[in-house]
């Protein structure tokens, strides 16, 4: 069933604390954790904790987790302290587009200068 637990996802077992991770935030829908390979010196990732794929099925399947991805990422941006100087929310989406784990997921990304990117 659509936003089901999926056995051999990596960012479900995260959400589940079957693995560990560097958590920030957490909500009943959410949940934000330090990127292991950081691109910016804050390099936070958000994911539903219901399985979708990519952000569009995560759109399309459940708005609301969607929407709430999208509010967590700010609040990380807040926490983080780089809501003032600017950052970057991104969405991979497929392969073609660098997705590497095929868990919905926002980057947030800050705490340098971002312009190069895009
Ligand atoms: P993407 O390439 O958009 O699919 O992003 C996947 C991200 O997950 C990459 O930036 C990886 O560095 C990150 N990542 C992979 N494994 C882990 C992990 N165990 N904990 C935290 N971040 C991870």
């Amino acid at each position: 069933m659509a936003g089901e637990a999926q056995p051999d996802c990596l960012f479900c077992k995260i959400a589940a604390g079957e693995i560990p991770a560097q958590v920030v935030r957490e909500t009943d829908t959410t949940v934000a954790f330090r990127d292991i390979a950081p691109k910016a010196p804050t390099h936070v990732l958000v994911i539903p904790r219901a399985h979708y794929p990519d952000a569009g099925e995560l759109a399309a399947g459940d708005p609301r987790a969607a929407a709430a991805v999208l509010h967590e990422a700010a609040l990380v941006a807040e926490q983080e302290g780089v809501a003032g100087t600017g950052y970057r929310i991104i969405f991979n989406t497929g392969e073609g587009a660098g997705q590497t784990v095929f868990h919905a997921h926002a980057h947030v990304l800050g705490g340098r200068d971002l312009h190069q990117l895009v």
